[in-house]
């Protein structure tokens, strides 16, 4: 470790992973969780109601909007933000420096507005923008996962639009074409040994 520099910065121990909507950051940020134990993957704090297969402190530390008001006046959040108009989401500044302090690779997977705290907060970090192949790309994954009503998908384009223009505040840009492949390269731009990792 310690090689690879982006735009000669130092190495910090943290690398912030942003991108537009539906781009598949939760996608890479899973498949980093299961194949690449060295990673440290911040788990952050949601008011969202948890998945059917979420576990507290795995996937999120699930909050109730009263305790989540609570970490921001004690000032437990390195960052937060209110993310598709609807749930509040943070990095607990606390877990991410303990293992910065105990050397480890730290990976926080947020959003554009987060990652703009992180930058204003810790800009020695390292800041990857994961791109999509291509716009059609974009507006095919974003439709074809289903989840969303088609106003919700249309007002998730427009903020996806809005995203993608913040590519140049970035410092680096990873294009999400294949999972294990745009995972190993985040681990490499980490300084960490990429394995090789067939998809299922
Ligand atoms: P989901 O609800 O699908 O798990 O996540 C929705 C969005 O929240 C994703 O874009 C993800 O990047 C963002 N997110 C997750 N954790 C955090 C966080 O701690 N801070 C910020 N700012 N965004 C987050």
């Amino acid at each position: 470790p310690g090689e690879y520099t982006v735009r000669g910065k130092p190495r910090s121990g943290v690398t912030v992973l942003a991108g537009p909507t539906a781009v598949g950051k939760g996608t890479v940020s899973t498949f980093i969780r299961d194949n690449y134990p060295q990673v440290w993957l911040s788990v952050s704090a949601t008011t969202r109601q948890a998945r059917p297969g979420e576990v507290e402190g795995v996937h999120y530390f699930f909050k109730s909007p009263e305790e989540f008001d609570g970490l921001i006046s004690h000032g437990d959040l390195l960052e937060w933000a209110v993310v598709h108009g609807q749930n509040r989401y943070g990095t607990l500044r606390s877990t991410v420096e303990a293992a910065v302090a105990a050397g480890r690779s730290v990976l926080l997977e947020i959003d554009l507005q987060g990652a703009r705290q992180v930058k204003a907060a810790m800009p020695e970090a390292d800041f990857v923008f994961l791109s999509p192949p291509s716009w059609h790309e974009l507006v095919r994954r974003l439709v074809g996962r289903g989840t969303e009503s088609a106003q919700e998908q249309h007002r998730r384009l427009e903020t996806a639009k809005l995203e993608l223009a913040a590519q140049p505040e970035f410092d680096y840009t990873i294009v999400n074409d294949d999972v294990s492949r745009a995972a190993a390269e985040l681990v490499t731009l980490m300084g960490l040994t990429p394995n090789h990792v067939d998809q299922p």
